[in-house]
């Protein structure tokens, strides 16, 4: 049996290849992998412009101190260029993200001045107030988002800024997921007696799909060894990962690691962790290929901690992991030493800052616990059971 880290490290070192790039529009991008470096093609803003609605003043018409009287020549909309340029003593009333007019370096916000006609007196302020300058937030030719990225809503925003309708994106991973089990049926059929409904396939389904992942839907396979071998073959044809749920334990219908081993090779198959010890992972022809667990939430947690990273290497993202911190367990919690235990936990701010509980019973089939949590808890190998207002590890579901 291997570590959780030891595993996680071995799969990372076989996937070595990169899906190619694909340009598509800004819009469809969202949650997709930057293949290259954005570059800012000019400065952004384009050019010093007004931060306020006010009045564009030159420096040095601005009083010392008390206030000083100045002309109003034109009225200068956002999205306008003052052709002339501010002699002494003239000053441009101007509107927010209008360009600042040549000559004048200073914006008076109007709530400070007092106009009368073609006349406004100002007060005192800071030369090269109120005026957002030229290539302040990002110069040309700088790298603005790095390949590998992960874009995000604020991602997509930029570089639409920067003019561009479309972007270089990585290719989603294509991965097949099938479910195992005479037990297992489809929802929306009837279901015989000792059976129950497939879950694994629509929660890995989302969990692929949030991953960047592009999902064939292979259906369910009943424990048969000539029917999931043909299945397993369909499979890594077209697909870069092949995950099945059910069939890794020891029972007699576990037939994963038994096809595995015909069609294509065994990696490991047990880590010293909780849930989702039995897992198989290797290789059937090109493809990687992951065995989970059947209990629902066994197979979820090693999908997170084996099949993601994976599937984000595949497509090029530098960041593999989420980020884990310390917070204070407000529950006792057991624990066994020698593997790594994951419970659901629920994490909040509370009396003594970040602190988190379990979602009550933690079993490997309770998906319920997965729906209540809003983040993994780790227990590390060497730890044993958690007393109230020790410290754990969490990770969260969502993080930016
Ligand atoms: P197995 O490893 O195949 O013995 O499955 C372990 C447990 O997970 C059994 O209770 C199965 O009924 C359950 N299970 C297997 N596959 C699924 C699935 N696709 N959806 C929900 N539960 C499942
Ligand atoms: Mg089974």
């Amino acid at each position: 049996m291997i570590s959780v880290a030891d595993g996680q490290s071995r799969i990372l070192t076989q996937v070595t290849t990169v899906t190619p790039p694909e340009l598509i529009p800004v819009p469809k991008a969202l949650g997709r992998i930057l293949a290259e470096d954005l570059r800012a093609p000019f400065d952004v803003p384009p050019s010093d412009n007004s931060a306020v609605d006010g009045y564009a003043v030159a420096s040095a018409d601005i009083p010392a101190e008390g206030n000083a009287t100045l002309q109003v020549i034109a009225d200068l909309p956002a999205g306008s260029v003052f052709e002339g340029a501010l002699a002494p003593g003239q000053v441009i009333r101007i509107m927010t993200g209008a360009p600042m007019p040549v000559g004048a370096d200073t914006v008076i916000p109007q709530e400070l001045v007092e106009r009368d006609g073609d006349r406004i007196r100002i007060p005192s302020i800071a030369k090269g107030a109120n005026v957002r300058l030229r290539g302040e937030d990002v110069a040309a030719g700088a790298t603005v988002i790095a390949a590998g990225s992960a874009l995000r809503p604020q991602e997509l925003g930029l570089i639409a800024s920067l003019g561009f309708p479309q972007v270089l994106v990585r290719q989603r991973p294509r991965v097949a997921i099938l479910s195992t089990g005479d037990e297992v049926a489809e929802p929306g059929r009837p279901r015989k007696p000792g059976q129950i409904y497939d879950s694994n396939r629509f929660s890995l389904r989302g969990q692929v799909e949030a991953a960047g992942g592009g999902v064939t839907d292979l259906g369910i396979v009943p424990d048969l060894h000539d029917a999931l071998k043909t299945r397993l073959l369909e499979a890594s044809q077209t697909a870069e990962i092949v995950l099945t749920s059910g069939g890794v334990s020891v029972g007699i219908y576990d037939l994963v690691k038994d096809v595995l081993q015909e069609i294509g090779g065994i990696d490991f198959w047990q880590v010293a962790m909780q849930p989702g010890r039995p897992l198989a992972v290797g290789r059937i022809g090109p493809s990687h290929f992951f065995g989970l667990p059947g209990n629902p939430v066994a197979s979820v947690l090693t999908f997170l901690l084996f099949v993601r990273p994976a599937l984000w290497k595949l497509a090029g993202r530098r960041e593999l992991f989420p980020p884990q911190f310390t917070v204070v367990a407000v529950e006792p919690m057991r624990k066994k030493t020698g593997r790594r235990e994951f419970k659901r936990g629920i994490l909040r701010f509370g009396a003594r800052g970040w602190e988190v509980s379990t979602t009550g019973p933690q079993g490997s089939g309770i998906l319920t616990s997965m729906v209540m949590a809003n983040c993994l808890i780790i227990i590390e190998e060497e730890r044993g059971d958690v007393k109230p207002g020790e410290t754990v590890l969490v990770e969260p579901f969502e993080w930016f």
